[in-house]
């Protein structure tokens, strides 16, 4: 027998040894939180933004919106610790969870979105959260793996503000299915979809489109779009980065008020049609 026919290329390398029959690979290490066995969670979908203060919740609440009109099932992960404001939008407070046996279930809105967040688990829903980054994703986490969320077919995530290491490790963690990028026509709009394009990449995660803000307001007498902010630079961004724009969402008083009053799925704006060219296709059950 030849000593030698291990030996490639005559360098002396080995070819490394055949697995045996009925061999398993051991384990891969990975980054990503296995769900509750509660949860049947669809498609994931991560609202992201450049800074705070765009809107970036009101954006992830009324996709729910839409897609819960749609007839399908809805959560949101609200992972914006710094500012927690799902709650608040659709009236949910601490007493909407529910634990037994070292799970907890989510909050249930009145049109039926299942939501998580933050604000739900302080005793002071108005204490604001300051707490170092690992603390937060380490929550947030727990929000996938202690959660049991039921059969969701569409799961929002309202990301952390920013492209920096709190959003990236929630990133990480969640299985995310793709991208929506909420941006106003003040910001920079060609470097904050840079930075996005830049993550999801890093991620291997689509972008789906981006989200307009705040992008004009409409006259109540004639209807008019008034932009006063002049034109944003959406449009040739998108276009650039061959990325969909999916809505552009007025600076709408009535959203406001419904958003305060924790009433949004009162509030009939029906902007985010968009999203039901660019969501993810999930099979709409026929509910009985
Ligand atoms: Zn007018």
């Amino acid at each position: 027998m030849n000593k030698n026919k291990n030996i490639k290329n005559g360098k002396g390398h080995m070819d490394p040894p055949k697995p045996k029959a009925g061999h398993v690979a051991p384990p891969q290490p990975k980054l990503e939180a296995d769900p509750n066995p509660g949860s049947r969670v669809n498609k994931m979908i991560a609202v992201v933004s450049g800074k705070g203060g765009v809107g970036k919740s009101s954006v992830t609440a009324l996709s729910a919106l839409w897609a819960r009109r749609q007839g399908y099932t809805v959560g949101i992960l609200d992972a914006d610790i710094t500012g927690p404001s799902i709650p608040r939008m659709f009236g949910l407070h601490p007493w909407d969870l529910s634990a037994r046996d070292n799970t907890l279930y989510p909050a249930t809105s009145v049109t039926g979105i299942h939501a998580m967040s933050m604000n739900l688990l302080m005793e002071n829903e108005e204490q604001p959260v300051i707490w170092r980054s690992p603390v937060i994703t380490g929550a947030l986490t727990q929000f996938w793996t202690d959660v049991a969320w039921g059969d969701i077919d569409y799961m929002f995530v309202d990301m952390p503000p920013g492209t920096g290491d709190v959003p990236l490790t929630v990133f990480q963690a969640l299985p995310v299915d793709g991208i929506l990028i909420v941006t106003t026509p003040q910001d920079l709009v060609s470097m904050i979809v840079g930075k996005a394009v830049a993550m999801a990449k890093m991620m291997n995660v689509p972008i789906l489109g981006i989200v307009e803000n705040m992008s004009y307001v409409k006259c109540p007498h004639c209807g008019e779009e008034i932009r006063l902010f002049g034109e944003g630079h959406v449009e040739e961004t998108a276009a650039a980065e061959e990325i969909p724009v999916v809505a552009r969402l007025p600076i709408d008083p009535m959203l406001a008020a419904s958003c305060d009053a924790g009433k949004i799925e009162y509030y009939d704006g029906d902007y985010m049609s968009g999203l039901a060219d660019v969501l993810p296709k999930v099979e709409l059950k026929v509910q009985e």
